[in-house]
């Protein structure tokens, strides 16, 4: 069975070498030798690039893609996906958070039944208030989603041939490795994985960029906050015509109506800002489906260099 482990990296000069090294080396500890590293440079900036073409000259099983631009960690994720050609796929990130050590146990979860073995992050290093938002993230993410996510189930994994060939026939343009995942099915198993500190440089996840990949997982797995706005409409409908019935009945027996401007502007506001939240909920939904209408690539291949090729 041969594994190929599929590795986005961008900007991560001052890892890459330690990483290709740690993972050939756990690959020699699995049986048979046809394995392969898949890294796909995700428009680096700075030394990966040279880096990346020097490695290729003293690691025969390393492939290397390198994307015309940068294309953000999800598509490059799935560039690493569709290039892969083992039996086999281990996904990890390029930083050393993810210990390539683990993958021959990975795999002998593998061999005993499992399409997708995942890592359960335990022991996080990253600062508290951060833990905290992952947390809460992944516990809305499964309430509120049609779908079991496992809980800090990250991207590190390892799947079958099956399951990569099913996750490469969905569409969508903005993936969610994690959810998508979870959504091909067959069985899964999780295991405990010690999530390491960056071994260099800084996370490229700004925070920005972090909540829109939340949002990207959330949005791509429900449709009830289009439904919440039908909710909240028909309550105010119905409060709305309780007021007035109220409002006709005090008129015609006291002969007054009930004052209070102060009211009607906190009303006013509140509801039209109800209606913008919504509105901008609608327009996240249509803003993905304009997204699939495109058709886009993921990803624009620039080129690829195999180990046993020198020529650079
Ligand atoms: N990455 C990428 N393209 C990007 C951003 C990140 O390929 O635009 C890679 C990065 O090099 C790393 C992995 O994706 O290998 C995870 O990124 P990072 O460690 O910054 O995320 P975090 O672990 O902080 O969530
Ligand atoms: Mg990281």
């Amino acid at each position: 069975m041969r594994v190929s482990v599929a590795i986005p990296v961008y900007n991560e000069a001052g890892g890459i070498d330690e990483l290709i090294r740690r993972v050939d080396a756990a690959l020699d500890q699995l049986p048979v030798d046809a394995h392969e590293i898949v890294i796909v440079d995700d428009g680096s900036e700075d030394a990966t690039r040279a880096l990346l073409i020097a490695a290729c000259e003293r690691t025969s099983r390393l492939r290397v893609i390198f994307l015309s631009r940068n294309f953000g960690h999800q598509a490059a994720l799935t560039a690493a996906l569709d290039a892969a050609v083992g039996d086999v796929v281990a996904v990890m990130d390029g930083d050393l958070q993810d210990p390539p050590e683990v993958i021959p146990s990975m795999m002998q979860a593998h061999l005993d039944g499992a399409d997708v073995v995942y890592a359960i992050r335990v022991g996080r290093k990253e600062a508290l208030p951060l833990r905290m938002a992952y947390s809460l993230f992944y516990r809305l993410l499964r309430s509120v989603a049609h779908l079991d996510i496992p809980r800090d189930a990250g991207d590190f994994s390892l799947l079958s041939r099956r399951a990569v060939d099913q996750f490469r026939a969905l569409p969508e343009r903005h993936r969610f490795l994690r959810g998508l995942r979870a959504w091909v099915g067959f069985t899964q198993v999780g295991i405990p994985v010690e999530r390491g500190a960056r071994f260099a440089g800084r996370s490229k996840y700004s925070l920005r960029s972090l909540i829109r990949l939340a949002l990207d997982g959330l949005f791509s797995f429900t449709t009830w906050p289009i439904r919440a706005a039908m909710v909240l409409g028909a309550v105010a409908i119905l409060l709305a015509a309780g007021f007035s019935i109220y409002a006709v009945v005090v008129r015609l027996l006291v002969g007054s109506v009930p004052a209070g401007f102060t009211a009607l502007v906190v009303v006013t506001v509140f509801l039209s800002g109800v209606n913008l939240f919504f509105l901008g909920v609608v327009g996240e939904y249509v803003g993905r489906i304009y997204d699939e209408v495109k058709q886009r690539p993921h990803y624009v291949i620039d080129r690829e260099l195999r180990g046993s090729d020198t020529s650079g």
